[in-house]
């Protein structure tokens, strides 16, 4: 049976998609945030393997606390897509035990299994760090060629998408970059429930010492909880609003009248 790169698991995970989740952070990602809450999470060498009837096993063990309260199992990281072979085969195996299933990712996968996974995924909860090239580029050390394509793949996705940004002081709290966000997701607005703006915060750093990495954040401050709040509240009516324009251009469309006469 196929064996994924585990980094570590949690049983009663409560932010990473829908209800009561068990999460299963597999290890290694393309990408080097430099504020990365798990920075041993970026390798692909060393970790511990997992086959997908563990994953299968413990689901099991939690499938009262999915049923109760709408929750099931997510797959975080590191990025889980680019353990692609192994994606497909554990999301198989819990919807064949009628098992909901969720994927946190920054969009860095392997591609050539994008259709296969969004077959089988029932949430995506979509990391976006930026939305301008260069910034991405020295926040992540990659730039934005993934995450575009991603959006462009999700298309063909039917299930749900929630986006998630951390909202970094001095970087990205600034109304233009959310009119910016908002604008990289229109095509895929209609399956998006929400934008969750994540405040920046230093909690985990401790780890960069304990790795004997350095942390480059170090003079940047955290992001004001309220702040990142108020930009939540108003990018998800922005979000509503634009929603709700396109779907009436669709019933106007549907009604066969030119939006311009
Ligand atoms: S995408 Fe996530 S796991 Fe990867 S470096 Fe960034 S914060 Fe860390």
């Amino acid at each position: 049976m196929r064996t994924g790169k585990l980094h570590s698991i949690e049983t009663m995970g409560l932010v990473d998609g829908p209800g009561i989740r068990t999460v299963f952070f597999l290890q290694g990602c393309p990408l080097k945030c430099q504020y990365c809450h798990n920075p041993d999470s970026q390798s692909f060498m060393g970790s511990n393997e997992i086959t997908v009837e563990d994953v299968v096993q413990t689901a099991r063990r939690y499938r009262e606390y999915y049923q109760v309260t709408g929750g099931g199992v997510t797959f975080s990281g590191g990025e889980p897509l680019m353990q692609g072979a192994f994606l497909v085969e554990a999301l198989a195996a819990l919807k064949a035990e009628g098992i909901s299933t969720c994927i946190d990712t920054s969009g860095y996968g392997q591609s050539h299994y994008y259709e296969a996974i969004f077959k089988l995924t029932d949430h995506l909860l979509v990391d976006i760090k930026h939305t301008r090239n260069d910034a991405h580029k020295v926040l992540t050390g990659r730039d934005m060629t993934g995450i575009r394509h991603f959006i462009k793949a999700l298309r063909s996705f039917e299930g749900t998408i929630t986006i998630r940004h951390v909202m970094v002081p001095g970087s990205t709290d600034r109304p233009e970059i959310m009119a910016e966000l908002l604008a990289m997701i229109e095509p895929i607005q209609k399956k998006v429930d929400k934008i969750d703006i994540l405040p920046y915060h230093k909690a985990g750093v401790e780890k960069y010492s304990q790795l004997n990495l350095s942390y480059t954040f170090e003079s940047v401050p955290e992001m004001s909880p309220e702040r990142a709040a108020e930009f939540e509240r108003s990018i998800n009516e922005a979000l509503r609003a634009s929603k709700e324009r396109a779907a009436e251009v669709t019933v106007i469309e549907g009604n066969g009248y030119q939006l311009s006469a």
